[in-house]
């Protein structure tokens, strides 16, 4: 896949493509990453690249002939790529965008900076606009940074184990389970015993129900969507039964305590 951001700060990227997966796919040839300084297209003496807001009010706005010269220059080199625009307006970013993007042969960034960029990049160039979140940022820069990182580790043959995305938080809409490695006993907290006991059925249906546990806990949005499986409406059921169980015993020794008074 290749990969250009657009921005006024390209040395923000110098550490980004150097390090662990990000690194490690450009290596094996799954991504050529590039920033791309919008700055060398300003045309003007003092390189300029953002100017005052028709209308008045305070901030600036990233200009739109600089930014135009870059996009073509990076769509020329790769036409198939599509163009997204980092801002707080866009469609909130996901497991399941990031999984689309992973898709794409080539994907321009454009960041912003100050109030945004004029009105007529976005109408004229973008495929796209992404938000990372409802907050607003200085740049868009780190959201450049948090789709590329998430959209490589999908891209197939990045990841060294085969399935380690797939079973991710999200990728099939439950958080992943726990994960424990040595010691067998960490200052008194031993390991669930049936990671250790090789019975590779029985970790399966500890990790599943083990993910069901923490998004009822963390995230129950995430249940109230879900299709269930046969196999995770056993385990609903399970649980309900214990709960029940659990009332009637504590209803049977305390006859009050469950009346709400
Ligand atoms: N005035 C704009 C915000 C500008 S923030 C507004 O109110 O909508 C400056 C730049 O930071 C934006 O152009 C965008 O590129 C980036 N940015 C800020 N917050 C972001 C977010 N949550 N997601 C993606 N990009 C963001």
């Amino acid at each position: 896949m290749d990969v250009a951001v657009l921005t006024i700060f390209p040395e923000m990227f110098d550490r980004f493509w150097t390090h662990g997966i990000v690194r490690r796919a450009i290596e094996q040839g799954h991504l050529n990453g590039s920033a791309v300084d919008i700055r060398a297209f300003a045309e003007d003496r003092h390189k300029v690249t953002d100017d005052r807001p028709y209308g008045g009010g305070c901030g600036m706005v990233m200009k739109p002939e600089p930014l135009a010269k870059a996009l073509r220059a990076e769509r020329e080199r790769m036409p198939e790529a599509a163009t997204l625009l980092m801002t707080p307006q866009g469609r909130p970013f996901s497991q399941q965008t990031a999984a689309e993007l992973a898709g794409r042969q080539g994907l321009i960034f454009i960041c912003g900076r100050y109030e945004g960029v004029d009105e007529r990049i976005v109408q004229q160039f973008v495929d796209a606009e992404i938000s990372i979140g409802d907050y607003v940022l200085t740049g868009g820069e780190l959201p450049a940074m948090v789709v590329v990182d998430a959209v490589v580790r999908l891209i197939p043959g990045v990841l060294g184990g085969l399935d380690s995305a797939a079973n991710d938080s999200f990728a099939d809409g439950l958080l992943e389970h726990a994960h424990y490695t040595r010691p067998r006993d960490f200052e008194g907290r031993e390991v669930p015993d049936v990671l250790l006991s090789g019975n590779h059925a029985a970790i399966a249906q500890w990790r599943l129900e083990a993910a069901l546990v923490r998004t009822f806990l963390k995230r129950p949005d995430l249940l109230e969507k879900r299709e269930f499986t046969a196999q995770e409406i056993a385990i609903l059921k399970k649980w309900s039964q214990e709960l029940e169980n659990l009332i009637q015993v504590q209803s049977a020794c305390r006859p009050d305590s469950l009346s709400g008074h």
